[in-house]
């Protein structure tokens, strides 16, 4: 049954978020982002503005990346962040991080900051197991590849690849 006006002004929206670096989006992040706006009524995808942490596209050009990947999906939104994701969370309404988990290797490091999310904000995450297909695979993998010449295609959004192999192979 389709929810009339009333019942959706009833209940509230529930926002998740999706953080990271997306130095640069792959389709492993994109694989999580496209879950969880089926999950959620809006997905924010935050990136996060790491000042000491230098990266091989900027924050606009990161930005950008994901506007034009994520547009199909229609509740996804794009915003940066800087400072503690539990505090942007706060301020944006937001109750849930949503994160994909990789391999046994991420849990750890993983647990431990949902755990200490929960524990100073009351927000929750929520693990989503990769889809195999991408378990191995993370933005500095990609632009290592990249920078000697591999071939990444299957790996990043079409509108990267162009990018990425001009950057990384110049840097390399
Ligand atoms: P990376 O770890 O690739 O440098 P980010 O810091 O941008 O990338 O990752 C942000 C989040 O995206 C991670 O915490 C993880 O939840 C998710 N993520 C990254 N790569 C993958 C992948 N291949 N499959 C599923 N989730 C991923």
């Amino acid at each position: 049954m389709n929810p009339t006006p009333a019942d959706e002004t009833a209940r509230p929206i529930r926002r998740a978020v999706c953080p990271g670096s997306f130095d640069p989006v792959t389709n492993g992040h994109l694989d999580i982002i496209s879950r969880a706006s089926a999950l959620y009524d809006e997905v924010i995808v935050a990136v996060f503005v790491n000042q000491s942490k230098s990266s091989l596209f900027s924050l606009d050009e990161r930005r950008a990346f994901l506007e034009e990947v994520t547009a199909p999906y229609g509740n996804v939104r794009i915003d940066s962040f800087e400072g503690l994701v539990v505090d942007y969370c706060r301020e944006n309404d937001i109750a849930v991080i949503v994160k994909g988990l990789r391999a046994v290797s991420d849990f750890d490091y993983e647990l431990q900051m949902a755990q200490m999310n929960r524990g100073l904000a009351g927000v929750d995450t929520l693990f989503m197991p990769t889809n195999p297909e991408y378990s191995f695979l993370a933005s500095s993998l990609v632009k290592e590849i990249a920078k000697w010449g591999g071939d990444v295609s299957a790996l990043v959004p079409q509108n990267v690849l162009k990018s990425l192999n001009e950057r990384a192979g110049a840097a390399g």
